[in-house]
């Protein structure tokens, strides 16, 4: 790229901060992208990018989705990410966590940080030693905060009720084919739920130990990573890595609802017009999987309970049929009714 300003990917974020320490040997970044509705909140991630450029790239896309993540669950919070960035051997030391730290405490609270990918409830306690300004931390039985990742899987399971019941007519998930891309946290959370309600998984992880780990505790079947998105389902739910969802893929795609919990699912915002040109239904990412930040944020300003905690998540499917009101309405696809919705409620609308 030419420089920041110039990046695609660049939106007015308020402030990138490029982060070095020489003893630890950390490198990473912290964007904020929008401050409009309260300090900025989002997860840190921990990453090998084959260029560096790509964490920025990654920094300033997954800052914005957290700015339109946060607006579109009405939380007091504004959008930011962290990432970190990994070695090849991701070699992670309690001097690196203690630089990261520290960095976000110089931002006086602005940039609140939590779990992403790569980042453990023991590193973000690592982390708090040097900073308040962190959530995700370890709790005791019915208090709010810890892993933010089962949070996100009730939010996807609901929204993936909703749409089946949209889309398949089904008032439960009973009998309904969900192909799974990847058996992590979000994942793992979601294939219990569904599972407990009848539905037939399948299930792929570029890790294969953990997919078939899952696969026999809730009694799906293990298949490719690389043929997981294109099976004949009924539900695929992309609960991996991000912009998977592009021009190759799209016409592959044999289903007819894709809501999972991964972050930027599209690769370009014309593959929401493709994907709705294509009559399958999509559950926006930041919009479904908004489940762990309302934790986070729910740990973080302390305004509420597990109840509150579990009352937020249960609004993510309202949410979901507003925007495809609203796509029915207009003919715009779903992502980017949502990304206007979110865009005026950050006032950039
Ligand atoms: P995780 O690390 O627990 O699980 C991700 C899994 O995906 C891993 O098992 C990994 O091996 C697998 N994977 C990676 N590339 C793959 C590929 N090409 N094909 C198949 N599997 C692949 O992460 P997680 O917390 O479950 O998060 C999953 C996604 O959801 C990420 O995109 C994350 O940003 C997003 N997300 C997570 C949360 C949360 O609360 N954890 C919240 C919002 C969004």
């Amino acid at each position: 790229m030419d420089s920041l300003w110039d990046s695609p990917d660049f939106d007015e974020h308020e402030l990138v901060q490029f982060i070095h320490d020489r003893e630890s040997g950390l490198r990473a970044l912290i964007a904020i992208h929008s401050s409009h509705l309260g300090p900025v909140g989002g997860g840190v991630r921990f990453w090998h990018y084959a260029k560096s450029g790509d964490a920025v790239v990654d920094a300033l896309r997954l800052s914005r989705g957290m700015s339109y993540k946060n607006a579109m669950a009405g939380l007091p919070l504004g959008g930011g990410k962290a990432v970190i960035l990994a070695d090849s051997q991701r070699t992670k030391t309690p001097e690196m966590l203690a630089a990261f730290g520290r960095a976000v405490e110089a931002l006086a609270g602005r940039y609140v940080t939590a779990e992403d990918v790569g980042m453990s409830v023991a590193d973000l306690s690592a982390i708090s030693k040097q900073t308040r300004h962190v959530a995700g931390l370890p709790v005791g039985e019915g208090e709010v905060g810890g892993d933010p990742g089962p949070h996100t899987s009730y939010g996807v399971y609901l929204g993936i009720c909703a749409a089946a019941k949209r889309a398949l007519g089904r008032d439960s998930l009973a009998g309904v084919h969900i192909a799974l891309q990847g058996a992590g946290s979000v994942a793992g959370g979601v294939a219990r739920r569904a599972a407990a309600d009848g539905a037939r998984l399948s299930i792929a992880d570029i890790d294969g130990d953990r997919a078939r780990r899952l696969a026999d505790e809730v009694g799906g079947t293990v298949v490719a990573p690389d043929e997981v998105l294109f099976l004949e389902a009924d539900v695929v739910s992309p609960n991996a890595l991000g912009a998977i969802l592009d021009e190759q893929s799209i016409p592959r795609l044999r289903t007819t609802v894709v809501a999972g919990g991964a972050n930027n699912q599209l690769a370009t915002p014309e593959d929401g017009d493709r994907i709705h040109q294509r009559g399958i239904l999509y559950a926006p990412d930041y919009v479904i999987n908004a489940g762990g930040i309302i934790n986070v944020s729910t740990e973080y300003v302390g305004d509420g309970d597990a109840d509150t905690v579990r009352g937020r998540i249960e609004a993510i499917p309202g949410r979901l049929e507003t925007i495809w009101d609203e796509s029915i309405a207009t003919g715009r696809n779903a992502a980017a009714v949502a990304d206007d919705m979110a865009r005026r409620l950050i006032g950039r609308g």
